[in-house]
Protein backbone atom coordinates (compact mmCIF):
# COMPACT_ATOMS: atom_id res chain seq x y z
CA UNK A 1 0.00 0.00 0.00
CA UNK A 2 2.63 2.17 0.89
CA UNK A 3 4.56 3.27 -2.43
CA UNK A 4 7.92 4.35 -2.10
CA UNK A 5 8.01 8.35 -2.98
CA UNK A 6 11.13 10.14 -3.83
CA UNK A 7 12.38 14.17 -3.61
CA UNK A 8 15.26 15.84 -5.73
CA UNK A 9 18.32 16.26 -3.66
CA UNK A 10 20.06 19.26 -5.66
CA UNK A 11 23.35 19.12 -3.28
CA UNK A 12 24.42 15.19 -4.78
CA UNK A 13 22.10 15.93 -7.66
CA UNK A 14 20.28 12.56 -7.51
CA UNK A 15 17.12 11.23 -6.40
CA UNK A 16 16.61 10.10 -2.41
CA UNK A 17 14.26 8.01 -1.19
CA UNK A 18 11.67 10.38 1.13
CA UNK A 19 12.00 9.17 4.60
CA UNK A 20 8.84 9.15 6.68
CA UNK A 21 8.36 9.39 10.82
CA UNK A 22 6.76 6.65 12.21
CA UNK A 23 4.60 9.04 14.22
CA UNK A 24 4.05 10.50 10.21
CA UNK A 25 2.92 7.12 9.31
CA UNK A 26 0.56 6.23 11.74
CA UNK A 27 -1.52 9.70 11.85
CA UNK A 28 -1.85 9.13 7.76
CA UNK A 29 -3.05 5.52 8.26
CA UNK A 30 -5.65 6.74 11.10
CA UNK A 31 -6.70 9.57 8.76
CA UNK A 32 -7.28 7.17 5.65
CA UNK A 33 -8.94 4.65 7.60
CA UNK A 34 -11.75 7.59 8.85
CA UNK A 35 -11.65 8.68 5.69
CA UNK A 36 -13.14 5.49 4.08
CA UNK A 37 -15.37 4.52 7.16
CA UNK A 38 -16.78 8.17 6.96
CA UNK A 39 -17.18 7.45 2.78
CA UNK A 40 -18.80 4.29 3.70
CA UNK A 41 -21.36 5.67 5.71
CA UNK A 42 -22.48 8.47 3.59
CA UNK A 43 -22.62 5.73 0.99
CA UNK A 44 -25.01 3.54 3.33
CA UNK A 45 -26.96 6.68 4.29
CA UNK A 46 -27.24 7.63 0.40
CA UNK A 47 -27.96 4.35 -0.49
CA UNK A 48 -30.92 3.31 2.19
CA UNK A 49 -32.49 6.67 2.04
CA UNK A 50 -32.49 7.63 -1.71
CA UNK A 51 -31.83 4.43 -3.37
CA UNK A 52 -34.67 1.43 -3.43
CA UNK A 53 -33.28 -2.42 -3.45
CA UNK A 54 -34.94 -4.40 -6.20
CA UNK A 55 -36.85 -6.32 -3.10
CA UNK A 56 -38.29 -2.86 -1.76
CA UNK A 57 -38.82 -2.11 -5.53
CA UNK A 58 -40.99 -5.61 -5.48
CA UNK A 59 -42.68 -4.89 -2.10
CA UNK A 60 -43.75 -1.44 -2.84
CA UNK A 61 -45.33 -2.63 -5.80
CA UNK A 62 -47.17 -5.45 -4.06
CA UNK A 63 -48.55 -3.11 -1.58
CA UNK A 64 -49.74 -0.86 -4.32
CA UNK A 65 -51.44 -3.38 -5.73
CA UNK A 66 -53.00 -5.05 -2.84
CA UNK A 67 -54.24 -1.59 -2.15
CA UNK A 68 -55.61 -0.96 -5.38
CA UNK A 69 -57.49 -4.65 -5.26
CA UNK A 70 -58.76 -3.87 -2.10
CA UNK A 71 -60.29 -0.56 -3.40
CA UNK A 72 -61.91 -3.00 -5.79
CA UNK A 73 -63.14 -5.04 -4.12
CA UNK A 74 -64.89 -2.47 -1.59
CA UNK A 75 -66.53 -1.05 -5.04
CA UNK A 76 -67.52 -4.69 -5.48
CA UNK A 77 -68.58 -5.51 -2.13
CA UNK A 78 -70.84 -1.73 -2.73
CA UNK A 79 -72.36 -2.94 -5.42
CA UNK A 80 -73.37 -6.35 -4.28
CA UNK A 81 -75.40 -4.51 -0.98
CA UNK A 82 -77.00 -2.18 -3.66
CA UNK A 83 -78.10 -5.51 -5.17
CA UNK A 84 -79.11 -7.08 -2.10
CA UNK A 85 -81.06 -3.75 -0.84
CA UNK A 86 -83.06 -3.89 -4.06
CA UNK A 87 -83.77 -7.36 -3.38
CA UNK A 88 -84.73 -7.03 0.32
CA UNK A 89 -86.64 -4.25 -0.50
CA UNK A 90 -88.50 -6.73 -3.19
CA UNK A 91 -88.54 -9.37 -0.95
CA UNK A 92 -90.37 -6.54 1.81
CA UNK A 93 -92.71 -4.55 -0.24
CA UNK A 94 -93.41 -7.32 -2.96
CA UNK A 95 -93.32 -10.78 -1.70
CA UNK A 96 -93.75 -11.24 2.17
CA UNK A 97 -96.50 -8.67 1.15
CA UNK A 98 -98.05 -10.92 -1.18
CA UNK A 99 -97.99 -13.82 0.60
CA UNK A 100 -99.25 -11.93 3.83
CA UNK A 101 -95.76 -12.33 6.05
CA UNK A 102 -94.48 -9.19 8.33
CA UNK A 103 -91.98 -7.38 6.22
CA UNK A 104 -87.95 -8.11 8.06
CA UNK A 105 -87.47 -4.82 9.85
CA UNK A 106 -84.72 -3.20 9.07
CA UNK A 107 -82.81 -2.97 12.36
CA UNK A 108 -82.97 -7.15 12.16
CA UNK A 109 -81.50 -7.12 8.30
CA UNK A 110 -79.30 -4.18 9.16
CA UNK A 111 -77.94 -5.45 12.17
CA UNK A 112 -74.09 -5.84 13.24
CA UNK A 113 -72.21 -7.88 15.36
CA UNK A 114 -72.51 -7.08 18.74
CA UNK A 115 -70.06 -8.46 22.05
CA UNK A 116 -66.51 -9.17 21.18
CA UNK A 117 -63.95 -7.84 18.85
CA UNK A 118 -64.21 -9.97 16.04
CA UNK A 119 -61.08 -7.90 13.73
CA UNK A 120 -58.83 -8.33 17.14
CA UNK A 121 -56.18 -9.91 15.01
CA UNK A 122 -56.39 -7.76 12.48
CA UNK A 123 -55.56 -4.35 14.24
CA UNK A 124 -51.68 -3.20 14.46
CA UNK A 125 -50.46 -2.63 11.17
CA UNK A 126 -50.10 -0.28 8.47
CA UNK A 127 -53.65 -1.11 6.99
CA UNK A 128 -55.34 -2.29 9.48
CA UNK A 129 -57.86 -0.03 9.15
CA UNK A 130 -58.64 -0.68 5.16
CA UNK A 131 -58.20 -4.72 6.25
CA UNK A 132 -60.80 -4.26 9.40
CA UNK A 133 -63.54 -1.95 6.97
CA UNK A 134 -63.39 -4.65 4.17
CA UNK A 135 -63.95 -7.62 6.67
CA UNK A 136 -66.34 -5.73 8.68
CA UNK A 137 -68.63 -5.05 5.29
CA UNK A 138 -68.02 -8.20 4.23
CA UNK A 139 -69.17 -9.91 7.39
CA UNK A 140 -72.41 -7.89 7.50
CA UNK A 141 -73.03 -8.59 3.69
CA UNK A 142 -72.66 -12.40 4.60
CA UNK A 143 -74.70 -12.12 7.47
CA UNK A 144 -78.03 -9.61 5.18
CA UNK A 145 -77.85 -12.47 2.66
CA UNK A 146 -78.12 -15.59 5.57
CA UNK A 147 -81.40 -13.49 6.92
CA UNK A 148 -82.73 -12.86 3.21
CA UNK A 149 -82.05 -16.15 2.22
CA UNK A 150 -84.27 -17.92 5.33
CA UNK A 151 -86.80 -15.30 4.20
CA UNK A 152 -86.93 -16.52 0.73
CA UNK A 153 -87.47 -19.89 2.57
CA UNK A 154 -90.53 -18.64 4.59
CA UNK A 155 -91.77 -17.28 0.83
CA UNK A 156 -91.38 -21.18 -0.84
CA UNK A 157 -93.42 -22.16 1.71
CA UNK A 158 -95.82 -19.86 1.76
CA UNK A 159 -96.43 -20.46 -1.69
CA UNK A 160 -96.66 -24.06 -1.38
CA UNK A 161 -99.49 -22.90 0.88
CA UNK A 162 -100.85 -20.00 -1.40
CA UNK A 163 -103.46 -22.06 -3.37
CA UNK A 164 -105.05 -23.28 -0.54
CA UNK A 165 -104.69 -19.35 0.79
CA UNK A 166 -105.92 -18.17 -2.41
CA UNK A 167 -109.13 -20.33 -2.37
CA UNK A 168 -109.55 -19.44 1.41
CA UNK A 169 -108.75 -15.91 1.52
CA UNK A 170 -112.67 -13.84 0.82
CA UNK A 171 -112.45 -12.62 -2.25
CA UNK A 172 -116.06 -12.10 -3.80
CA UNK A 173 -119.07 -10.43 -2.52
CA UNK A 174 -121.68 -12.18 -0.36
CA UNK A 175 -124.71 -11.54 -2.01
CA UNK A 176 -124.26 -11.85 -6.13
CA UNK A 177 -124.89 -8.74 -7.94
CA UNK A 178 -127.78 -9.54 -9.73
CA UNK A 179 -129.51 -9.76 -6.31
CA UNK A 180 -128.41 -7.22 -4.99
CA UNK A 181 -130.31 -3.84 -4.51
CA UNK A 182 -127.23 -1.91 -3.15
CA UNK A 183 -124.21 -2.12 -1.22
CA UNK A 184 -125.86 0.50 1.05
CA UNK A 185 -122.92 1.20 4.15
CA UNK A 186 -119.83 0.55 4.16
CA UNK A 187 -117.14 0.23 6.63
CA UNK A 188 -116.07 3.10 9.46
CA UNK A 189 -118.19 5.78 11.44
CA UNK A 190 -121.50 5.71 10.86
CA UNK A 191 -124.86 6.81 12.17
CA UNK A 192 -126.74 3.93 14.47
CA UNK A 193 -130.06 3.68 12.43
CA UNK A 194 -131.87 3.00 16.24
CA UNK A 195 -129.56 5.33 18.88
CA UNK A 196 -128.22 8.16 15.51
CA UNK A 197 -125.24 8.16 17.15
CA UNK A 198 -122.09 8.22 15.66
CA UNK A 199 -120.90 4.70 15.78
CA UNK A 200 -117.73 2.04 14.63
CA UNK A 201 -119.48 0.08 11.88
CA UNK A 202 -117.50 -3.06 11.79
CA UNK A 203 -118.72 -4.33 8.82
CA UNK A 204 -120.51 -4.12 4.61
CA UNK A 205 -124.37 -3.88 4.34
CA UNK A 206 -125.75 -5.06 1.84
CA UNK A 207 -129.14 -4.44 0.79
CA UNK A 208 -131.09 -7.07 -0.84
CA UNK A 209 -134.81 -8.29 -0.46
CA UNK A 210 -135.77 -10.70 2.40
CA UNK A 211 -134.85 -14.34 1.27
CA UNK A 212 -132.09 -13.59 -1.02
CA UNK A 213 -128.99 -16.09 -1.43
CA UNK A 214 -125.85 -15.68 0.53
CA UNK A 215 -122.79 -17.32 -0.45
CA UNK A 216 -119.87 -18.28 1.38
CA UNK A 217 -117.03 -16.03 0.20
CA UNK A 218 -114.05 -18.23 0.81
CA UNK A 219 -113.30 -21.70 1.48
CA UNK A 220 -113.42 -22.76 5.16
CA UNK A 221 -115.41 -24.17 7.57
CA UNK A 222 -118.79 -22.78 9.59
CA UNK A 223 -117.93 -22.48 13.41
CA UNK A 224 -121.24 -20.55 14.21
CA UNK A 225 -124.58 -20.64 12.73
CA UNK A 226 -126.98 -19.39 15.81
CA UNK A 227 -128.53 -16.15 16.52
CA UNK A 228 -127.15 -15.95 20.27
CA UNK A 229 -124.60 -13.60 19.51
CA UNK A 230 -125.97 -9.81 20.84
CA UNK A 231 -127.77 -7.39 17.86
CA UNK A 232 -126.31 -9.93 15.03
CA UNK A 233 -129.77 -12.18 15.22
CA UNK A 234 -129.37 -15.17 12.85
CA UNK A 235 -125.77 -15.39 11.82
CA UNK A 236 -122.98 -17.25 10.33
CA UNK A 237 -119.51 -17.31 11.08
CA UNK A 238 -116.79 -19.02 8.76
CA UNK A 239 -113.50 -19.41 9.95
CA UNK A 240 -111.22 -19.81 6.48
CA UNK A 241 -107.68 -20.27 8.25
CA UNK A 242 -104.70 -18.01 7.65
CA UNK A 243 -106.29 -15.53 10.25
CA UNK A 244 -109.45 -14.86 8.20
CA UNK A 245 -112.79 -15.23 9.55
CA UNK A 246 -116.17 -14.07 8.19
CA UNK A 247 -119.36 -12.80 9.47
CA UNK A 248 -123.22 -12.58 8.21
CA UNK A 249 -125.46 -11.38 10.03
CA UNK A 250 -129.82 -10.54 10.25
CA UNK A 251 -130.19 -13.86 8.07
CA UNK A 252 -134.15 -14.95 7.56
CA UNK A 253 -132.61 -18.87 7.02
CA UNK A 254 -129.80 -20.94 7.22
CA UNK A 255 -128.62 -23.47 4.55
CA UNK A 256 -125.67 -24.74 6.97
CA UNK A 257 -124.89 -26.08 10.48
CA UNK A 258 -121.96 -25.51 12.72
CA UNK A 259 -119.22 -27.69 11.39
CA UNK A 260 -119.74 -27.97 8.09
CA UNK A 261 -116.59 -27.15 5.45
CA UNK A 262 -117.78 -24.81 2.78
CA UNK A 263 -116.31 -23.50 -0.42
CA UNK A 264 -116.34 -20.09 -2.47
CA UNK A 265 -119.67 -19.75 -3.68
CA UNK A 266 -121.53 -22.04 -1.54
CA UNK A 267 -124.88 -21.61 -0.48
CA UNK A 268 -124.89 -20.79 2.86
CA UNK A 269 -128.21 -19.02 4.25
CA UNK A 270 -130.71 -16.21 2.86
CA UNK A 271 -130.93 -12.42 4.10
CA UNK A 272 -133.28 -11.47 6.48
CA UNK A 273 -133.66 -8.92 9.11
CA UNK A 274 -133.25 -10.52 12.59
CA UNK A 275 -131.69 -8.94 15.44
CA UNK A 276 -130.62 -5.67 15.30
CA UNK A 277 -131.79 -4.41 11.76
CA UNK A 278 -133.53 -1.40 10.60
CA UNK A 279 -134.30 -3.55 7.11
CA UNK A 280 -134.05 -6.45 5.16
CA UNK A 281 -130.18 -6.50 4.43
CA UNK A 282 -126.74 -8.54 4.98
CA UNK A 283 -124.13 -7.38 7.25
CA UNK A 284 -120.99 -8.74 6.49
CA UNK A 285 -117.87 -8.58 8.12
CA UNK A 286 -113.90 -9.82 7.53
CA UNK A 287 -111.63 -10.00 10.56
CA UNK A 288 -108.22 -10.58 10.33
CA UNK A 289 -106.23 -11.95 13.01
CA UNK A 290 -108.92 -11.34 15.69
CA UNK A 291 -109.23 -7.52 14.25
CA UNK A 292 -112.69 -6.39 11.98
CA UNK A 293 -110.72 -4.96 8.57
CA UNK A 294 -112.48 -3.43 6.00
CA UNK A 295 -114.21 -6.23 3.73
CA UNK A 296 -114.30 -3.70 0.73
CA UNK A 297 -110.43 -5.00 0.16
CA UNK A 298 -111.86 -8.88 -0.38
CA UNK A 299 -113.70 -8.80 -3.52
CA UNK A 300 -111.24 -8.74 -6.21
CA UNK A 301 -112.66 -12.12 -7.12
CA UNK A 302 -115.75 -10.26 -9.06
CA UNK A 303 -115.32 -6.52 -9.51
CA UNK A 304 -113.92 -4.91 -11.95
CA UNK A 305 -112.06 -1.70 -11.60
CA UNK A 306 -114.46 0.54 -12.46
CA UNK A 307 -117.13 -1.51 -10.31
CA UNK A 308 -114.49 -1.23 -7.00
CA UNK A 309 -114.20 2.20 -7.80
CA UNK A 310 -118.00 2.36 -7.35
CA UNK A 311 -118.60 0.49 -4.60
CA UNK A 312 -115.62 2.33 -3.01
CA UNK A 313 -117.48 5.61 -3.53
CA UNK A 314 -120.46 4.42 -1.77
CA UNK A 315 -118.68 2.88 0.76
CA UNK A 316 -116.96 5.59 2.26
CA UNK A 317 -119.60 8.14 2.23
CA UNK A 318 -120.90 8.85 6.00
CA UNK A 319 -124.05 8.27 6.52
CA UNK A 320 -126.33 5.74 8.22
CA UNK A 321 -125.88 1.83 8.20
CA UNK A 322 -128.19 -0.67 7.93
CA UNK A 323 -126.41 -2.45 11.41
ZN1 LIG B 1 -124.07 -3.38 9.14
Amino acid sequence: MAKVKYYYDSDTLSYRKIKLRKRDKLKRSVIFFLASVLSGALIVFVMYHFVESPKQKILKRELANMNLHYDLLNKKMEQAQEVLSGIQSRDNDIYRTYFEANPIPDELRKAGFGGINRYKSLEGFDNSEMIIAASKQLDILSKQLYIQSKSLDDIIELAVDKEKLLSAIPAIQPVSKADLTRMASGYGWRLDPFTKARKMHKGMDFTSPKGTPIYATGNGKVIRADNSASGFGRHIRIDHGFGYITLYAHLSKYNVRKGKKVKRGDLIGYVGSTGRSQAPHLHYEVHYNGRAVNPINFYYGDLSPEEFQEMLKTASQEGQSYD
